[in-house]
């Protein structure tokens, strides 16, 4: 299995393929243009029977835990309640050996945000399709692309208001409250059993994914940027979900 070095990286003489090994490395896993590949609306991804098989066979052999901008319900209810480890929400939620856990803010300003971008609808100023989850509103624009600076411009002045931090990621950008990354939640699971010990894989690919990136490397691991090259934390890359399935099955069949 071919793992390309990033441009970044090219200085390194002897760029090993990493291949996976799933007795001493803990895997870190995105989901959307990950895993799966990116549809028009979050909620119309394709996961196959494939993958499914895949990453339960992953998950009864090594450690693994899906770091996701989605909330643990929409990835349950995408890939089954059968995982232990899954981060929801950058990190907000969290779940540990099946138990979840959420960073609930007593005076989180995501309400007050969330009734301003209401009115913005109801007024027909708002592009970005909004979805609400909980501890963050995503505002997704990939169906309007023309909307990018509208859909900024209206983040950021919520923002700089109601003292939201702004995250952006592929055709989406995201008010949250809370200083969370995909990073805090990696370092998280790895402080705790079956992580602790293991050399962290972090595997992503939106900007998003480089507080994880950076997060398992300073563990003593690395990260795999998945897509086109581009200035990343990662130190290997793969093409698409279809390189990352095969990686992982490779991985597995060792
Ligand atoms: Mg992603």
């Amino acid at each position: 299995m071919r793992v390309q070095s990033t441009p970044e990286h090219t200085h390194v003489s002897t760029p090993a393929s990493p291949a996976l090994d799933v007795l001493k490395h803990a895997l870190f896993l995105d989901f959307d243009g990950t895993l799966v590949d990116i549809a028009d609306r979050p909620h119309a991804v394709i996961v196959s029977d494939a993958l499914r098989t895949l990453l339960a066979a992953l998950h009864t052999v090594t450690a693994l835990a899906l770091i996701s901008g989605r909330t643990i319900a929409d990835i349950q209810s995408l890939l089954g309640d059968q995982f232990a480890h899954i981060a929801g929400v950058h990190g907000h939620e969290m779940k540990y050996g099946g138990e979840i856990r959420r960073d609930e803010a007593r005076h989180s300003p995501i309400p007050f945000a969330a009734a301003e971008i209401r009115a913005l609808q109801r007024n027909d100023r708002m592009p970005a399709l909004v979805e609400d989850k909980g501890a963050s509103l995503a505002l997704h624009y990939r169906h309007a692309p023309r909307a990018e600076q509208e859909v900024r411009r209206i983040a950021r002045d919520i923002a700089t208001r109601r003292g939201l931090r702004v995250l952006e990621g592929k055709m989406v950008i995201e008010l949250i409250s809370g200083p969370h990354t995909k990073g805090d939640a990696l370092m998280n699971f790895m402080r705790t059993p079956p992580f602790a010990g293991r050399t962290p894989i972090m595997i992503g690919d939106d900007i998003t994914d480089e507080h994880g990136f950076r997060a398992a490397r300073a563990a003593g691991g690395f990260g795999i940027l998945v897509g086109a090259a581009r200035k990343t934390e990662a130190a290997y890359r793969l093409d698409d979900p279809a390189a990352v399935h095969a990686w992982l099955q490779a991985g597995l069949a060792q």
